[in-house]
């Protein structure tokens, strides 16, 4: 069942949502070589609670941490952990926020330091297919149109692979609401998208190939053939003309490019 919000809970998504796209900056201003993932993870916990909101994902369904941290051939749901993170990592920080009463969601991916031309391309195409599939989160398309959109550019133009087994949601008073949202897919199938509408929108692209397992620890997922992949996610809310973008980018993209020890120019 999708729950269609109200311009009043979208400003409240979008609230929710900068408190997530702050607490990543506030990661990306820090990160370097030589510190744990789990200090960035504890810097954004820490970041989120000073302004009165709630870590989405610890305790949901048992991920026993406020972010999902997966580096290199780990895809998303990755542990945050005690491994110093090195010059060429490539590390996707994954959070959510709850306040009000609302959810926010937003992902992104960080390269530490010198990375080759490769993962410098497989950042920005993932990135630009995020766009692409807002772009088509409009009034009167469907839910396949965003999934095309992404599909069409990562693996058909670039030749990367798209994770089938996890995919963008509806989210709102919920973490996980309905319609899922795939990042492969037919034009034109789909839940048709109606003003109203809160999705968030979450290419998982793999330089390699798009099979995937699952880690014993149970959540991590990560590439079958070890190679690296890259996450970007941002909240939206579908409208007419174009989408409304509830979470943005701006914070950490500054951050990122302030940080000498992060790669910006991809
Ligand atoms: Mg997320
Ligand atoms: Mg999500």
């Amino acid at each position: 069942m999708i729950i269609y919000k109200t311009e009043k809970q979208k400003e409240l998504i979008r609230e929710s949502c900068k408190i997530v796209n702050d607490a990543i900056a506030e990661v990306a201003k820090v990160i370097k070589p030589g510190m744990t993932t789990m200090q960035l993870n504890d810097i954004a916990e820490k970041y989120i609670l000073s302004q009165n909101a709630i870590p989405s994902f610890k305790n949901y369904n048992g991920f026993p941490y406020a972010c999902c941290i997966s580096v290199n051939d780990a895809v998303v749901h990755g542990f945050p952990t005690d491994v110093l993170i090195k010059n060429g990592d490539v590390i996707s920080v994954d959070v959510g926020a709850y306040k009000n009463g609302y959810h926010g969601d937003s992902a992104y991916t960080f390269a530490v330091g010198t990375i080759s031309e490769e993962v410098k391309k497989l950042l920005k195409v993932t990135k630009e297919s995020l766009y692409l599939g807002i772009h088509k989160a409009v009034n009167g398309n469907r839910v396949g149109d965003i999934a095309a959109a992404i599909q069409e550019f990562t693996e058909r133009q670039n030749g990367y692979g798209v994770v089938r087994e996890l995919v963008g949601h509806g989210l709102g008073s919920n973490l996980h609401e309905d319609p899922q949202v795939p990042n492969y897919g037919k034009r034109g199938t789909g839940t048709k998208l109606k003003s109203g509408l809160v999705i968030a929108i979450e290419p998982m692209v793999n330089m390699g190939t798009k099979d995937v397992y699952n880690d014993k620890d149970g959540w991590t997922i990560r590439t079958s053939d070890g190679k690296p992949a890259a996450h970007y996610e941002h909240t939206i809310y579908v409208d007419k003309n174009k989408a409304d973008i509830l979470s943005s980018f701006e914070s950490i993209e500054i951050a990122e490019k302030g940080n000498s020890y992060l790669c910006s120019d991809y």
